[in-house]
Parts: structure tokens; sequence; C-alpha cells
């Protein structure tokens, strides 16, 4: 009864979300000091132009850019830059900026937001990474920490991403096939988390992918953005989860068995396994028999006895039963000690096991120096995204509104 219901609830959530998960509009404006204050105090979440990127969660942070200026959520200009946030005490923080040339103090409570705008990008750092990063910056108090928001626009965001998560000097092809797998997860991601009523969309580290703002712009990453320019990847009319990964190690894996949980129980048909046309750096480990009694306590309290090999499982037989686990969910186990999830194995528990492997990250979707290897034999970026992500669509965003 209960089960039924929680699964009645469960449809509906569902099909709410897929129906406010659909983006409206796709609108970029200029950025104007006026317009970047809209950004974030009429922040509309069916706008997919605009990005909300999670740049941290810090105890100290500092903002600075020419011709600053600080306002708060109802558009009140409280001073002008550089402006210097700190955590007080629980709940409490502080921020220091000028007005009218006096230093002005701001007292912060869990309401009160502070919105940077300046003249162009503006400078924020913490204690542990720096940003050079265009549109407007929001902070506010997030328990014991400041979170901090970097709202800009899709297109320049990606350009602070794309050369984190391919090396600029690779073919052009490729660097674009890139810049659509990371628009289109940033797209994916982003609806997601505005249908749960999240503040942010992604975040800056590998958690979601790596943003350096525009330190890290280069000419040949910023080209591949330009030159497809709101193009994503899509699947029966809607953004694919665009997964991605290093090196495959020769064949892609089943992203419906590796991530799950991350696909909310959508289908993703375009994950299945495919070939790649590169082989793979090779890698070998070996796991003690404590190691692999310590990696399988997670998921079972009885004795290990052994391990089988077949074919994507692992087979794991205990005093009381087996259990078939998928090979990137035992990598997964064993705290990433295995290189990547395309590997045999051979021993036992007395001597523990030597594994194999080939290729190296999740092996999911996209193999990147797959990619690379494509374009170097002539592929185009939309031959390269079509290969790995099987029966999907290269379209404009604006396509999706209709
Ligand atoms: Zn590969």
């Amino acid at each position: 009864m209960l089960l039924s219901r929680k699964l009645l609830i469960f449809l509906v959530l569902l099909l709410l979300t897929s129906m406010i998960a659909f983006p409206t509009s796709y609108e970029e404006g200029p950025y104007s000091k006026g317009n970047l204050l809209s950004l974030v105090v009429d922040f509309n979440p069916k706008n997919v132009a605009v990005v909300r990127v999670l740049l941290g969660r810090f105890k100290r942070v500092y903002v600075d850019g020419y011709f600053l200026e600080v306002f708060s959520g109802d558009r009140r200009r409280l001073c002008e830059g550089p402006l210097s946030v700190s955590i007080t005490s629980h709940f409490k923080g502080i921020a220091t900026c000028t007005d009218l040339g006096k230093v002005k103090e701001i007292p912060l409570t869990p309401e009160t937001h502070l919105i940077a705008i300046s003249m162009g990008p503006s400078k924020v750092s913490s204690s542990r990474r720096s940003w050079k990063t265009p549109g407007a910056i929001l902070i506010k108090l997030d328990g014991n920490y400041l979170s901090v928001v970097n709202y800009l626009y899709l297109e320049e965001y990606l350009k602070g991403v794309v050369p984190y998560e391919m090396p600029p000097s690779w073919p052009l092809e490729a660097l674009k096939a890139q810049a659509v797998a990371a628009r289109t997860y940033t797209v994916k991601t982003a609806l997601w988390r505005r249908s749960k009523g999240k503040y942010f969309d992604v975040k800056s580290t590998v958690a979601d992918q790596v943003y350096h703002g525009m330190q890290g712009w280069r000419s040949s990453t910023n080209q591949a953005v330009d030159s497809t320019r709101g193009l994503i990847a899509t699947y029966k009319g809607k953004p694919i989860f665009a997964f991605y990964s290093a090196d495959c190690g020769g064949m892609t894996q089943d992203g419906e068995l590796v991530f799950s949980n991350k696909l909310g129980g959508e289908p993703a048909p375009y994950l299945k396994p495919v070939r790649c046309i590169h082989k793979g750096r090779t890698w070998e480990v070996l796991l003690s028999p404590d190691d692999i009694s310590k990696a399988l306590r997670k998921v079972t309290n009885s004795k290990v006895l052994g391990l089988s090999d077949s074919g994507p499982f692992v087979i794991v037989h205990t005093k009381k039963s087996s259990l078939k686990i998928h090979k990137a969910i035992f990598r997964k186990l064993t705290g990433y000690k295995l290189k990547s999830s395309n590997y045999h194995f051979k021993g036992s528990m007395i001597y523990g096991y030597r594994f194999k492997g080939r290729g190296l990250g999740h092996g999911v979707g996209m193999c990147q120096w797959g990619a690379r290897d494509m374009a170097l034999r002539g592929a185009s970026f939309e031959e390269i995204l079509k290969h790995y992500y099987s029966g999907i669509e290269v379209v404009h965003i604006l396509k999706l509104f209709r």
C-alpha cells in the first residue's frame, strides 16, 4: 500500500518534472549593468541561454571589477567595490565595500543576497581558487558558508569549460564535438536542477565540468564553441545525457547500467556500447584479498569466497549467495583503484586478483581520445557525436521550443 502510493507520487513527480523541465526560451541580452542585475533578480528558469555556475562555497570571498557595484536582492544599490565578504559566526557574515568614499559594513543574514556587477569581467577570489569571469556574481549565506554563484551566458561559460575538458591543441572537429557534448550536458543538468528548485545549475569542479573563467580561454576552443553556437545533441526531441570520458579502452560502456542512478529512470538507448577507433592505454592493478573484502563490504555482509569474470560483470561468490555487479560499479566500489571499466582479471581470495585493463575513466558516451583519432582521420564533429551517441540528432536549442 505504502509502496504503491510512493510509486504514484514518483510517477506524478516524473510527469511534472518532464513538463516543467522543458525549455521554453533561449534569450541572450547585452552585458549592460541593468541587464546583468535582471539576470539575477528576474531569473527565468525557462531560459536556458543563462547558466548559474556555483563557483564554490567559501568562508571568505573577494570580488573586484571595473566600476563594480553591489546591489541587494531587491535592486537596492548598497555600495561600490571592491567587495570583501566573510563568515563571522554560524549563519552570519559581514560584507565590506565603499559607499560614497566611505567604508561600509553590511551585516549578512540568510535572507540577504549580494549581487556584484561590473563593466567587464569580475575577479572573484577565495583562498583556494580565483576566476576572471563575465556576468553577475551572487553571494549568499548557505549554512556556515558563502555560496558564490556566477550568472552568465551559456556560450561564454562553455569557453571557460572546453579548454579544461579537452587539450586545446587537439583537432578542431574533436573540440567542436566536445563543445556540443559540454553544452548538452550543461542544458540537461540545468533543466534537472531547476526542476528541483536548486539555486545553481552546475558546479565549477569535476563534479560537473571544470570551469576556470576567462583565464583558460584559448582561440581554438573559443572557435569550437562559436562555430557550434546553440547546437546540442538530442534524442527524440530531448537533450541527451551527454556523458564523456577520456579513453574508453576500445569499447564504450552501457550508460544505462553504469549511470542508472544519474538517469532518473529516463531511458538512454543512445548510451549503448559502441566500438572505438582508439585502442587505449593498458594498465595493470593488483588487489589484495583485503582490498576486495573492503570494497565489497558496501554491498554484502557475507564473507567473500571468490570472484569470477563474466563479460561486463564481476560475479561475487559469498558464503550465502552470488552477486552480479557491473564492472563499472565494481570499479567504483574499489575507490577507482581500477583505471577504467574495461578489464579482465584472474586470481583468488588467497593471493589476491590481478586486473588487466584498457582505457581511463568511466567509458560511457563520447570517448575523447577516440574523438581525436576520428577527427585526425577526417570525421566531422557531427559524425563523431553520432558515432558515440547512437541515434541522436544535433540541433539548435531553439528547435526544442516548438
Ligand atoms: Zn575510446
